[in-house]
């Protein structure tokens, strides 16, 4: 059996039954037509035999719901009685024998979906009224973000491009009122085969590069691969609080479906750059303020910048040593829950390096009132031991 025969062979109505049948439905009007049509109820009567052999086979084929799937899928793609172009009624394939394509795989478990994917090169065949909708491809791209519309979201502008069948030729390659005809060299397999001595191997057919069709005017816009890109302008809303580097996810903004197949899905990366003040840590922002050393030493409040809003106010507590880190709640990152994150101030103690007269001698009279306390002392102790 092969898909030739799937393709002509009308199994449901060997049995019967509808083409919606429940596997218990096609079993008991095989049992009824079985019992009727037996060669041993039947003696001598050709026709009767005929019919009880194409009840046999259609049963065979249709009890099995793998080899019922690739039936109605063959013939779904196809339709019954060979294949269609857009346009054409299928006599245009003068010729074509499914059955010499077919043949060599019918028998391998190879799907035919795939089959025809290969026989048409992914174009033209496509196009056939009855192939099954197919999803559109993820599409990657990249953007590039300031520092505070990463922060704050931003809608940005991505230019795509997606490659689909040609709109001119809808895919087929041909001119329009053509059609492609059959590869004459492969005889639409797309394959030839080389042999080598003792080897044979099989390679992209030249004449149709694989695609198993040719066309003898070819579509002006496509030059006849029946592929052609498309750019378009997306605008694309990025989440606030993304971080450099980020991959994010666009779902059903990627090429669109063929034959009412869903859309696939955008990828953008995104490059995040940097800002003069803040830095970045997660959700929380980050940032370095000079404190004097009398501040550090005394305490003070002091004035610390928060992003894209008014200076915010920080006490710093008398002997505050440098480096020491300070969190502002809420001045960070919004996060996907609609929370912030924080402001974390990093105080750098600065050390004089001008001094007047009038500094000068304050830090003189400090120097001598403190001395007596050698900060290295316990260090210096420990050394000796
Ligand atoms: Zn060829
Ligand atoms: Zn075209």
């Amino acid at each position: 059996m092969s898909t030739k025969d799937f393709l002509e062979k009308d199994y449901y109505k060997a049995l019967d039954v509808a083409k919606g049948a429940s596997a218990e439905e096609i079993k008991k009007s095989y049992r009824k037509l079985a019992r009727k049509y037996h060669p041993d109820a039947n003696k001598g009567d050709a026709a009767s035999e005929e019919r009880f052999k194409e009840i046999s086979e259609a049963y065979n084929v249709l009890s099995d719901s793998k080899r019922r799937k690739e039936y109605d899928e063959a013939r779904s793609l196809f339709g019954a009685g060979g294949p269609r172009m857009p346009g054409s009624g299928g006599g245009q394939f003068g010729g074509f024998d499914l059955g010499d394509i077919f043949g060599s795989t019918a028998g391998s478990g190879g799907r035919l979906g795939d089959l025809f994917g290969g026989m048409f090169g992914g174009g033209g065949g496509r196009t056939t009224t009855q192939a099954r909708p197919r999803r559109g491809a993820d599409v990657e791209t990249e953007a590039s973000l300031t520092f505070s519309d990463a922060i704050d979201g931003s809608t940005v502008s991505l230019r795509l491009t997606d490659e689909g069948p040609c709109k001119v030729c809808r895919g087929t390659g041909a001119k329009a009122g053509t059609v492609p005809k059959v590869c004459p060299t492969c005889g639409g397999t797309g394959q030839s085969s080389r042999d080598l001595g003792s080897f044979a191997f099989s390679e992209p057919c030249t004449t149709c590069r694989g695609r198993g069709l040719v066309v003898d005017d070819p579509c002006a816009t496509c030059s006849g691969s029946g592929r052609a890109m498309s750019a378009r302008t997306i605008q694309a809303r990025i989440p606030a609080g993304v971080a450099d580097g980020q991959r994010i996810k666009l779902k059903g903004k990627g090429a669109p479906g063929e034959r009412g197949g869903a859309p696939g899905d955008l990828y953008v990366k995104v490059h995040v750059s940097g800002h003069p003040v803040f830095g970045r840590n997660g959700h929380n922002l980050t940032v370095t303020v000079p404190v004097t050393f009398t501040e550090a030493a005394l305490g003070a409040e002091i004035k610390v910048p928060a992003h894209r809003g008014v200076p915010v106010s920080l006490r710093i507590p008398p002997g505050t040593p440098n480096g020491r880190t300070f969190r502002v709640r809420g001045k960070g990152v919004r996060r996907s829950d609609a929370t912030m994150g924080d402001l974390l101030v990093k105080v750098d103690v600065q050390v004089p390096t001008e001094l007047t007269d009038t500094a000068r001698t304050a830090l003189e009279q400090f120097r001598d009132a403190t001395t007596g306390t050698d900060p290295r002392e316990e260090l210096l102790r420990k050394g000796r031991a």
